[in-house]
């Protein structure tokens, strides 16, 4: 820790980064809880110390999953990403996300700086220029890059990995390894078919990126350095920086024409086309060692950030490198992997919808269940707990009392700080201590711990009242009452600096409570934030209780998704063997009319039903009972064989059959005709 603080005093300046979101989607708690959140409390913490630091982020919006989606949608590639860079930008906005910029890789900053910076390396002969065979769709015309081309993973069988990954074991493929390849555009085989490309030779940058990670950054984070090490001990290889594609940064010369930058070449060239568009002084941050920059990113980055980007930036040799890459594993919701294509996610923008004005409840939950060194997960039995039994009974309470004590007393006015007991200066002398361990945790991006740390602020503070009892002390000894709050009063000054970067909302309010402006890091520990006869606001409450209901109604959301992929991926059980138009005539099917339908006693799943059959009035038992309730079926239309040869259940003839429409889930619906018919009608 003590390097820590070696380190920090070091840098003149910060710069920190998040990952590019990609603009196919909204943001959700998976991306918050990996990255933003993380970045943000970070930025906030060095702002309040008064450091030079700017925050840079902005939507990736080149690749083929934004093509995909265009294509099916039936838009244009520009249409995507305008409308999901607007979503992204107004949640972030919305949820108190600090960025000093949020660009996008669209603009004309991003391509000519991704472009000048390819052509750098280009002229420098950095590349090794290949014709390699590539998959192409011979019936839309096109080679196939990436996620255009499905088949077989050859490690796991997976029958629709993508070209370039396997999404169920993680293996990162060439398209050329799948087994039986097929075009997504048109489902057809496609062919090889030479193509030119540009391939970063990282096999040449191995044994710098050895020393500068394995060597001089011991210091990363355990799973970070882990993988890094394990890609090294694999052995770099050449890695394509082009596609054959038309929704890109066009490759910058000549006789590149159909061809772009690979968006993982260009997206990190984000952050620095991103710095100038925020200021022309871009290279102090970009190009002078007295800068610090870090990359907040989910473990899925990790190679492109501590191997493809630092080897480019290495041969183009101007930039500096990151200091440190803190990221982290990912977020499950309910026990279930957060997918944007299965829509199982919390929704940054539905969320800021359901709970206005509780950014700082999610911002807690998050930061409290930060998958830092392995997969963690989201319930919302959790998320209520902690905003019920530790923001609103801890840290909401604590404020409360003493500032509710502070009216009842002394008028809201700051009373005099008297003689201290010993359990006064024990108290006292903890809240210093308790801002070193914020501290340290911060600055090891340990965010989980500080945390802790900063909410053992109010317990601190709630102890202290709940042990001194100030209520029983007044009319004998109002002036400790005094000393008592005074020291409650600066221990929520306290809260309101030291827990301002995780609960910016929050500590605004408090700010606003305790008639304070900008107390400042430094102030962090201290006693004297509120002088005597300062005028403190009336209390409002910093949280409120979230109900079962609203819980439910969250769950009940979730519960809908789940059923609504099951029926997407229902899989239809296979055609039955033909049968003959005599067969088929040989069924005599009615509409008929059900006058009445009862549960069959003892039974759970019987129900009797006595229908007009248009033929006759008859009785037919059905097991369909769990799906409908008697009542709703009396006065329907149905279809019935009528013709099935009669049988007896539980004692009762039933005589024929009543036709439904059973789901994967099971559930069963009635076959009705669209409009009313005679019953007996028949059904051929
Ligand atoms: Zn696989």
């Amino acid at each position: 820790m003590i390097n820590n603080y070696l380190v920090m005093k070091a840098y003149k300046r910060y710069l920190i980064t998040s990952a590019l979101p990609y603009a196919n989607g909204p943001i959700h708690i998976g991306h918050l809880a990996g990255v933003y959140i993380p970045s943000d409390i970070y930025t906030r913490y060095l702002r309040m110390k008064g450091m030079d630091v700017i925050s840079v982020c902005g939507s990736d919006e080149h690749g083929v999953p934004i093509t995909i989606k265009a294509r099916q949608e039936g838009v244009s590639p520009k249409d995507v990403v305008d409308k999901y860079h607007t979503i992204i930008k107004k949640s972030f906005k919305d949820f108190g996300i600090a960025f000093d910029i949020y660009a996008r890789t669209s603009s004309p900053v991003h391509h000519q700086t991704s472009s000048e910076f390819f052509r750098k390396l280009y002229d420098d002969g950095v590349f090794i220029e290949k014709t390699t065979e590539q998959y192409f769709d011979t019936e839309v015309n096109q080679f196939l890059a990436d996620r255009y081309i499905t088949g077989t993973c050859p490690h796991c069988t997976n029958e629709n990995a993508y070209g370039d990954q396997c999404e169920k074991c993680g293996t990162s493929l060439n398209a050329t390894d799948l087994i039986n390849p097929r075009s997504t555009l048109s489902g057809v085989k496609p062919i090889l078919k030479p193509t030119k490309h540009w391939f970063l030779p990282l096999d040449k940058y191995q044994s710098f990126l050895e020393k500068w990670i394995l060597e001089d950054h011991k210091e990363w984070k355990v799973n970070v350095y882990g993988q890094c090490k394990s890609w090294l001990d694999h052995g770099l290889q050449p890695r394509a920086v082009s596609r054959d594609l038309d929704w890109g940064v066009p490759v910058p010369v000549e006789g590149a024409e159909g061809k772009v930058l690979y968006v993982w070449f260009d997206a990190p060239i984000g952050y620095i086309s991103a710095t100038k568009e925020l200021t022309p002084n871009w290279e102090k941050y970009w190009k002078d060692k007295e800068t610090r920059m870090i990359h907040f990113i989910g473990k899925d980055n990790i190679v492109f950030h501590c191997i493809v980007f630092p080897a480019m930036l290495n041969a183009e040799g101007s930039f500096i490198l990151p200091d440190n890459v803190p990221a982290n594993e990912f977020l499950n919701l309910e026990g279930d992997k957060i997918s944007t294509s299965r829509n199982w996610a919390v929704w940054l923008h539905e969320y800021l919808q359901d709970f206005p004005g509780k950014q700082d409840v999610l911002r807690y939950t998050l930061t409290a269940n930060m998958p830092e060194s392995k997969d963690n997960d989201f319930t919302w039995k959790d998320f209520q707990a902690r905003n019920n039994n530790e923001l609103v009974a801890i840290l909401g309470n604590f404020v409360n009392r003493a500032m509710v004590l502070t009216h009842k007393y002394f008028e809201g006015k700051v009373p005099a700080l008297g003689e201290l007991t010993d359990y006064d200066r024990e108290t006292i002398a903890e809240l210093p201590k308790i801002r070193v361990a914020i501290e340290k945790n911060l600055e090891g991006f340990r965010f989980r711990d500080a945390l802790r740390e900063a909410m053992n602020i109010a317990r601190l503070g709630n102890k202290y009242l709940a042990d001194s009892e100030p209520w029983k002390l007044y009319k004998t000894s109002p002036e400790r009452v005094g000393t008592i709050l005074n020291i409650a009063l600066q221990v929520t000054a306290n809260i309101a600096i030291l827990l301002e970067p995780i609960l910016p909302f929050s500590t605004d309010k408090l700010s606003q409570m305790l008639n304070v402006k900008d107390l400042g890091w430094s102030n962090g520990g201290k006693l004297d934030l509120l002088p005597v006869g300062h005028m403190v606001a009336q209390p409002e409450l910093l949280f409120e209780k979230v109900e079962d209901i609203e819980i439910e109604n969250q769950l009940a959301k979730l519960l809908a998704t789940k059923e609504m992929n099951q029926i997407n991926n229902h899989t239809v059980t296979p055609q039955k063997e033909i049968i003959t138009y005599e067969d088929f005539m040989k069924m005599d099917i009615r509409i008929g009319t059900i006058l009445n339908a009862e549960v069959v006693p003892k039974t759970q799943k019987l129900l009797k039903l006595y229908v007009d059959t248009g033929v006759d009035k008859r009785t037919v038992v059905s097991g369909i009972a769990e799906c409908f309730k008697p009542e709703d079926l009396i006065g329907k239309q149905a279809a019935f064989l009528v013709n099935l040869e009669p049988r007896k259940i539980r004692g009762i003839e039933s005589n024929g059959m009543i036709l439904m429409a059973q789901d994967e889930g099971g559930k069963l619906r009635l076959v009705i005709p669209n409009e009313g018919v005679a019953n007996g009608s028949e059904v051929k």
